[in-house]
């Protein structure tokens, strides 16, 4: 294809994205001017993934809207209160809310160039297997200010 528009695309930057599971059983949006990603490398984050890190994207509620199958979620709670959803027909994370906001796994969204690595997330206990190849910030935990205000920043950046 060439000089291919995306579908999604509304005005301004401004997209509507949809996601879903690997049975295709869930399914969902995102929509608006979205942040950029992070990826975290924590050791909760990789049992959670079963891979070197979670690639996720912070959105506010409003971004965010179930098209079907939330039915299908199955939940679980550490008691730390580190939390995982996920498909009970086919074990993929699922969106989850957090304060304010809810999170989103980037490997379930459809492919769009807009999508960008913003910051790298607990560096300090990556897999030792892993090699970081990317420009994109990286924290050794967590960066000083909220995660969720530095992804909103990166994209209205220029760059
Ligand atoms: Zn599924
Ligand atoms: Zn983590």
């Amino acid at each position: 294809m060439t000089n291919s528009k995306q579908d999604g695309d509304l005005k301004d930057g401004q997209v509507t994205l949809s996601g879903s599971c690997l049975c295709g059983g869930i399914t969902f949006s995102v929509s608006g001017l979205l942040p950029r990603l992070y990826q975290c490398h924590c050791s909760l984050c990789r049992k959670v993934s079963g891979s070197a890190s979670n690639s996720a994207m912070l959105v506010q509620s409003d971004q965010f809207e179930w098209r079907s199958g939330e039915t299908l979620i199955s939940r679980f709670k550490r008691d730390s209160g580190f939390k995982s959803h996920f498909c009970k027909r086919c074990g993929s994370p699922m969106p989850n809310a957090f304060d304010g906001g809810m999170w989103v796994p980037a490997g379930l969204l459809e492919q769009n160039d807009q999508l960008k690595v913003a910051a790298h997330l607990y560096v300090q206990s990556k897999a030792t297997w892993h090699e970081i190849k990317s420009s994109a910030k990286q924290y050794t935990y967590m960066p000083d200010k909220p995660l969720v205000d530095l992804l909103q920043a990166k994209n209205k950046a220029t760059d």
